[in-house]
């Protein structure tokens, strides 16, 4: 088990859910969809995280949707709002806070079908539409990104809510010192989009995808990591 040594305060001990919208200088979008997904429960479960006593997922503030800030790197501006929420990052019964471990494995939030698996900057998205539809026929999707997909994995695939369908890449060699860690996106497409225009040029594009945040639909507690992220690295 990895873990991290970060000088950082942790503002959400003893809270079982903390606002987001209370984050600094972060802008979340609330979305009324209410669907949760067993995706964390299954997470823990496929990577044996309860033997750690996983205790919720913890994010720095440029992990959340629609920040603005990069928690990699120089730490400065990223070119446009998040598009999704990236997972690094979890504190366990202890207190401590500890990172994914590259080949963590990585579970479908619910059941669906591939539609797309294409290149990110750490390695391939996969992309599932989910089939089902809201009141004016547009239809969820989720991407996973900085992934190694499954070897069986293919454009066409029916999986199901919980299955396996990658694990986290090795991150180690870019320059960045970045950490391994999963990005999920969530929105809805209208009916008509093909899926050749899901792609990382376009998504954050409100004609392509309307996004969610995706902490809305994992259902599970979470702590915010305010501040001192240039302590933030791999060990
Ligand atoms: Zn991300």
């Amino acid at each position: 088990m990895i873990f991290l040594f970060i000088c950082i305060f942790l503002v959400s001990d003893n809270v079982n859910k903390i606002k987001v919208g209370g984050a600094d200088n972060v802008n979340i979008t609330r979305t009324p969809f209410k669907k949760n997904s067993r995706f964390t429960e299954c997470l823990i479960q496929k990577n044996a995280l309860d033997q750690d006593g996983f205790h919720g997922w913890a994010f720095c503030i440029g992990m959340l949707f629609q920040s603005t800030d990069k928690w990699w790197g120089d730490r400065k501006k990223r070119d446009r709002p998040h598009e999704g929420l990236d997972l690094c990052l979890y504190k366990n019964q202890k207190g401590a806070i500890v990172r994914l471990e590259e080949k963590t494995k990585v579970p479908v939030i619910y059941d669906g079908m591939v539609v797309g698996i294409i290149d990110d900057f750490l390695g391939k998205s996969i992309i599932v539409d989910h089939l089902f539809a809201d009141g004016n026929n547009n239809r969820l999707f989720t991407i996973y990104g900085h992934t190694i997909p499954q070897d069986h994995l293919h454009v066409g695939k029916p999986v199901k809510q919980g299955d396996i369908i990658a694990t986290l890449g090795d991150s180690s060699s870019f320059k960045t010192n970045i950490l391994p860690h999963l990005h999920i996106s969530l929105g809805w497409a209208s009916k008509s989009i093909s899926y050749d225009r899901l792609d990382w040029k376009s998504m954050g594009d409100s004609n392509t995808l309307t996004l969610l945040d995706p902490l809305h639909i994992i259902d599970t507690r979470y702590f915010i990591l305010r501040s001192g992220l240039k302590t933030l690295n791999r060990v």
